[in-house]
């Protein structure tokens, strides 16, 4: 018996009673993060890193949480089971799954590159892994993030002394936490959409320290934005709500921005290739590090990144998944 089986409810481990992030409600279920694909509502038990535990409150109201910290085994049934830093957004983990000397290792979504908020994503050793592939194909390689930061920083001192204000389109939790740093460092005010300001008070409240920014207030006199900085979830552009910004201009912060035709596309002026996704030369070098002798392709580019791991000598299947492949914009927190 598999110690980890692919069913219509999402990943599950027969042994040891449980699922990790079920798109259908079940009894127990361990999370790798919070994004709203992976942690759905319904569940009776959730397991998840100490982290991730306040976002997943505020998503899900109250309910039976427990939560651990990094590499703190929880065991059930026999089995195994500990979190491991997956470097994608504040909290998320890879989840090891060990019984009887055989080791799994479910990958969540991961990237490499430590952002200074999601902790330093960690090899875990096993002998089965299951990846990730959201940006599996060879394109889509990542510049070192400081360079993305600075041409953004310029961007933004660039509009500022037009008198524009530079609105950024990100991820409600993720990337907007992740981009406050840079944006900051550049002095100039920043206020936040709701939706991204309702997870930045969450995570203050959970003892995050974060750089000051407002919540854009309805009421608020259309000159108070003026010449700021402004993080909104994409889903707004093109909205009567943008309107008390003008004039500005719209940046995208996302992986996507990395295909030129995408800024274009997408109706933005300007695009940060900014990933919280392991880019296809981070895929593979970390598959190769676990030492899995076989692996598991899910949600991405999964044929064609399965088909390639076969092609260099790695054991490779592809399993579908009802997690969303993160296409632009199609994020609720
Ligand atoms: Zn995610
Ligand atoms: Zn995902």
């Amino acid at each position: 018996m598999a110690l980890i089986q692919f069913t219509d409810r999402g990943l599950f481990c027969p042994q040891g009673g449980f699922y990790i992030d079920p798109w259908r409600p079940v009894d127990r279920a361990v999370i790798t993060h919070a994004h709203s694909d992976h942690a759905r509502w319904g569940n009776k038990n959730y397991l998840c890193h100490h982290h991730t535990l306040p976002i997943l409150q505020l998503r899900l109201g109250p309910n039976n949480f427990q939560s651990v910290d990094w590499n703190e085994p929880v065991f059930m049934n026999g089995v195994k089971v500990s979190l491991h830093p997956a470097g994608h957004i504040i909290g998320s983990s890879q989840v090891r799954v060990e019984y009887q000397g055989e080791v799994w290792v479910v990958s969540g979504d991961y990237k490499c590159e430590n952002d200074g908020i999601s902790e330093q994503f960690e090899v875990v050793p096993c002998n089965t892994f299951i990846t990730e592939s959201t940006f599996g194909l060879p394109i889509y390689t990542w510049k070192p993030q400081q360079e993305i930061y600075a041409d953004m920083q310029q961007w933004i001192t660039q509009l500022n002394s037009e008198g524009k204000t530079a609105v950024l389109t990100a991820y409600s939790l993720g990337k907007a936490q992740r981009i406050l740093q840079p944006i900051s460092e550049t002095g100039i005010p920043i206020f936040l959409h709701g939706a991204v300001y309702n997870v930045h008070r969450t995570l203050l409240d959970a003892g995050w320290k974060l750089p000051a920014a407002k919540r854009v207030e309805l009421d608020a006199p259309k000159e108070s934005f003026k010449k700021s900085v402004v993080i909104v979830p994409g889903s707004v552009i093109g909205s009567p709500w943008m309107k008390r910004f003008s004039p500005y201009a719209v940046g995208s912060c996302s992986g996507w921005m990395q295909v030129r035709g995408n800024v274009r596309r997408r109706n933005v002026d300007a695009g940060f290739p900014l990933s919280d996704h392991a880019d296809w030369n981070g895929l593979l070098q970390t598959i190769k590090a676990t030492g899995a002798d076989k692996v598991f392709v899910t949600h991405g580019f999964q044929s064609a990144f399965s088909r390639y791991l076969n092609e260099i000598g790695i054991e490779a299947g592809e399993v579908k998944t009802e997690y969303a492949d993160e296409q632009f914009e199609n994020e609720t927190i």
